[in-house]
């Protein structure tokens, strides 16, 4: 993620709602595609302050009214849609009655931006009911429902929330957004890194299944990541479920949950492609030299690499969690191989 610069010459960033030094209002402005600071206009409503951009804008309804999201819709003749381009997905939002559930929201809804971004970046086509998209994407974000006050009754296993992908449809349980609840899991799945923003870089991967493999590319797919049909989805769950991976997965596997089955691979792969092209974005816009690469995938993973290990040794000083695995194995840089391939030629649209 690149920064970006206040009118008073503070840099802003992604998140931001406000400018630290002139105290500012900002917001992302879609027209010039930049955090910016917001001028009040007369007739209500802002102006972008960014050199040549000037667009009237309106925050976003989820900006305004609930204040998990600093996105700005551009304003026609007074009206605007009333959701930004990232807001518009949404199917279910948390219940506000809950404490705690805005501060979750807002988590979620900034993971979300920066996976927009990414996709962005990529020039990866995405779309929603209404739109001419062959997959419409949306997202639910939902907890598990609470037991009754009566002891008699307990939460039902059809209660649970799971997050996943079905027909375009994620959903997250917003406890993902509760940092110890989100570590707990980590620590109790054997995980490498659970972070609320990878949950969204592995769901969408199970959308661009759908979208761009999907009865488009399959058998290509299947040469790579194994027959998604044999064995069925369900059998696979249980089986990883009773056995867990096998012992050697990593020679294999870019995570021990890839190994479940070749749908799961998929997304793990996929969210780490996402992984590396955020962080090496991100490296890039800070002036690193070691994060620059020629578009190949190789110089991709060399450049990651190379951030990579001065991250982690970064981390290490501070006793956080490594950044990027030490080690490629080849069997996992043939399937990122193909998802290079299969997002370069991504077409930008894709109709009913
Ligand atoms: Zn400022
Ligand atoms: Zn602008
Ligand atoms: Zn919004
Ligand atoms: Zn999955």
């Amino acid at each position: 993620m690149q920064t970006f610069s206040c009118r008073c010459g503070n840099p802003l960033f992604f998140e931001n709602t406000h400018c630290l030094g002139c105290r500012s209002e900002v917001g992302w402005c879609p027209t010039c595609a930049n955090i910016v600071a917001l001028e009040t206009l007369p007739k209500g409503g802002y102006r972008c302050t960014h050199p040549g951009c000037a667009t009237d804008l309106m925050k976003c309804h989820n900006y305004a009214f609930a204040n998990v999201c600093n996105r700005m819709v551009v304003m026609n003749d007074g009206h605007a849609d009333t959701l930004c381009d990232c807001c518009r997905y949404n199917a279910v939002i948390p219940d506000l009655a809950i404490e705690g559930n805005r501060a979750r929201w807002a988590a979620l809804e900034a993971a979300k931006r920066r996976l927009f971004h990414t996709l962005d970046v990529l020039g990866l086509p995405h779309g929603t009911h209404g739109d001419a998209i062959r997959v419409p994407l949306s997202f639910s974000f939902m907890a598990d429902a609470l037991p009754d006050q009566g002891l008699w009754r307990s939460t039902a296993s059809q209660e649970k929330v799971y997050t996943g992908h079905a027909n375009g449809h994620i959903t997250i349980n917003v406890k993902e957004a509760d940092d110890v609840e989100r570590e707990r899991l980590r620590v109790d799945m054997n995980e490498s890194h659970r972070t609320l923003i990878g949950h969204f870089r592995h769901e969408i991967g199970h959308y661009y299944w759908d979208l761009l493999v999907k009865a488009r590319d399959e058998e290509a797919c299947r040469r790579v990541f194994g027959d998604h049909h044999h064995p069925s989805y369900a059998e696979a769950l249980e089986h990883y479920y009773q056995q867990g991976a096998p012992a050697d997965w990593s020679i294999h596997f870019i995570s021990a949950y890839a190994a479940m089955h070749p749908w799961e691979d998929f997304a793990e792969t996929f969210a780490f492609y996402l992984d590396m092209v955020a962080v090496l974005d991100t490296a890039m816009h800070m002036g690193l030299s070691r994060a620059e690469y020629d578009g190949s995938l190789d110089g991709m993973l060399q450049a990651f690499h190379q951030v990579g290990m001065a991250v982690n040794e970064l981390n290490r000083d501070m006793g956080l969690l490594d950044l990027a695995p030490g080690v490629m194995a080849p069997a996992v840089r043939d399937k990122l191989a193909y998802l290079h391939e299969l997002i370069r030629n991504a077409p930008r649209s894709l109709e009913g």
